[in-house]
């Protein structure tokens, strides 16, 4: 480790005052997760699950870009893995070097980011060590959160709803320098408040699949979910499942959670949903085969859903996608919305166009979430309404393992990874409120 990495690291950990953090010589280089361009083909014509991320991803030292004025250094204490970390490392469904270079032909400053290797990693907490010149709400030494939502507010189309705007991009899988590594750039709209009762890891592991969820379900621009509606949540132990199993709760309706193992029904029990259908054990076979889907199944689902709640869902919140959709299409109630943001099993979807048109359903497209929504989502984990769904810690090194676990659908919730915390459960500035809030904020952790 270079000595500038330990003295930031220290003075992290010590808690050094801002002027010292912001005093701190800055490394030349950092060690960060990268894909590298030179083996973007190395996968070509292997099904895509037998890709492995632990072949394609290296834990290299990579030089420290310059800062642009509206952007921060951040030392990053930790980060977390999203199932875009997959899609980066597997290079599907297209190698991000392509994004790279589409953002490097922007600017001057985007130029920056068309390498041949790509830090990923969509998610980070840690400390602010520089901000260029024109960012004017933070300063070194804060303690931060990083959204991936990366714009910018120079194009006129970012000023409504910025997920609208032409050149919107997920920071760390669309731009470089993202979260897994020990300093990230982030432009300086991307930091939000670390919350204090939470821990780096616990803190790192929210602000992409929580902003999702809180889109998707809370917002006006999503499925905007009232008192008393019924949610049918795939993968609700899954990153974003289970905080859309929590925003639906908070907001006084009622989730049908779809899991697909015992342990992961009783995790589910005992986040508060009351409602669980175990997938894999009632044995859904949506589709006879590669081309067939059977309408039998979708109509057995619907019945254990009406049996269960007494009603067909309000909102569907979709995100498997080709293996789910005929289903989700068929099971949302007459005139309901079925909301997805991914389709992790094929994103050529069928269903059955009759069941949406004739029973006026809607089928709407969500994406991450604008700064406002990201903050909202954000300030909510801060306020204890929200918890962190954190389930298992890896270190910097362990990437790649961790993506493959993410890949295989082998864990629960989130996955953190270590950066510069040098071990779990550092960082807490608030205890009282961790401790009044323990069981809920490691329920994760316990099942993993
Ligand atoms: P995750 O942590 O891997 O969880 C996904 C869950 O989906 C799993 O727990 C699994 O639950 C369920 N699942 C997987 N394959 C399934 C299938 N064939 N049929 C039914 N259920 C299945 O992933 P995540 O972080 O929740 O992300 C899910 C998807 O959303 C990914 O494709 C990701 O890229 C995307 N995403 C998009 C955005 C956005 O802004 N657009 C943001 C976040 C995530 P069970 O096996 O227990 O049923």
């Amino acid at each position: 480790m270079p000595d500038e990495i330990a003295a930031i690291r220290t003075a992290i950990l010590e808690d050094a005052p801002a002027d010292v953090i912001g005093a701190l010589p800055l490394p030349a280089t950092f060690r960060a997760a990268v894909v590298r361009a030179d083996e973007q083909e190395m996968f070509a014509g292997i099904p895509s699950e037998e890709k492995d991320p632990r072949k394609s991803t290296h834990i290299d030292e990579v030089p420290l870009p310059e800062l642009a004025p509206d952007e921060a250094y951040v030392a990053v204490m930790a980060s977390a893995i999203n199932f875009n970390t997959v899609w980066t490392s597997i290079f599907e469904p297209l190698p991000t070097f392509q994004f790279l270079k589409r953002l490097g032909k922007e600017s001057v400053w985007g130029a920056r980011h068309d390498l041949p290797y790509h830090v990923m990693g969509s998610d980070a907490a840690g400390v602010v060590l520089r901000v260029g010149s024109a960012v004017r709400n933070w300063k070194p030494g804060d303690k931060v959160t990083v959204h991936c939502n990366y714009v910018d507010d120079q194009d006129p189309s970012a000023h409504d709803d910025s997920m609208m705007a032409s050149n919107q991009r997920i920071w760390g899988f669309e731009s470089n320098f993202g979260g897994l590594a020990e300093i990230s750039v982030v432009k300086a709209n991307q930091l939000m408040p670390k919350p204090a009762h939470l821990t780096w890891e616990e803190s790192a592991c929210n602000a992409l699949c929580n902003s999702t969820s809180y889109r998707m379900i809370v917002s006006k621009n999503g499925s905007h979910m009232t008192q008393g509606q019924t949610v049918l949540i795939w993968g609700a132990t899954g990153g974003i499942g289970a905080y859309a199993v929590q925003y639906v709760l908070n907001g006084g309706g009622t989730p049908v959670g779809v899991v697909s193992s015992p342990e992961r029904a009783s995790l589910l029990q005992e986040l508060g949903c009351e409602h669980v259908i175990d997938r894999r054990a009632e044995g859904y076979k949506f589709w006879k085969d590669d081309n067939t889907q059977d309408p039998s199944e979708w109509r057995r689902f619907g019945k254990q859903i009406r049996e269960l709640t007494g009603k067909d869902p309000d909102i569907v919140f979709e995100h498997p996608g080709r293996s789910t959709m005929g289903a989700s299409v068929f099971v949302a109630k007459r005139g309901g919305m079925i909301i997805t943001c991914a389709a992790t099993s094929g994103f050529n979807i069928e269903y059955d166009n009759r069941y949406l048109w004739m029973n006026l359903k809607t089928l709407k497209g969500c994406h991450f979430a604008n700064d406002r929504e990201a903050w909202e989502a954000n300030r909510l984990i801060s306020e204890a309404r929200i918890h962190p769904t954190l389930s298992m810690v890896f270190d910097l090194v362990h990437t790649a393992d961790a993506a493959y676990e993410v890949h295989h659908n082998l864990g629960e919730g989130k996955y953190g990874v270590l950066c510069l915390a040098p071990e779990e459960g550092l960082g807490v500035t608030d205890p009282r409120t961790r401790e009044a809030h323990i069981d809920a904020i490691t329920l994760f952790r316990r099942y993993a």
